[in-house]
């Protein structure tokens, strides 16, 4: 139970403090002397871990790309430790389709420690 409320009490104070930053960013276009009380440092990172995707919309080319240059396992790991010393907070998978890793499983594991 009081797990259940220290993680309300986080998500609370991380959405304020999202709010803040967007308050405050849409006013620094007004007055540029704000913007220095807008944090620097991303709370947020999504990393495209493939392009492969198996629904082909004829609206994207996303899926006709080859895969050639898609991050290995280690390199996304190596991602996460550089976003950690960041104080990054959300990891998000995009693409493609993420599911189509054999080690999406693993990168989930990774990027919730
Ligand atoms: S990446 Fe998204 S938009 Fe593109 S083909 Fe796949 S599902 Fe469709």
């Amino acid at each position: 139970m009081k797990e259940k409320e220290n993680k309300k009490k986080s998500l609370k104070r991380f959405l304020l403090g999202r709010a803040k930053d967007v308050v405050l960013l849409y006013s620094a276009t007004h007055y540029r002397p704000l913007l220095k009380f807008v944090s620097s440092k991303p709370s947020e990172v999504s990393i495209k871990v493939t392009q492969r995707c198996n629904s082909r919309c004829i609206t994207c080319n996303e899926w006709k790309e080859k895969p050639e240059n898609e991050l290995t396992t280690k390199e996304i790991e190596d991602i996460f430790h550089q976003i950690k010393s960041l104080g990054v907070e959300i990891v998000g998978f995009t693409g493609g389709e993420p599911l189509l890793r054999n080690d999406i499983g693993e990168l989930i594991e990774k990027a919730k420690k």
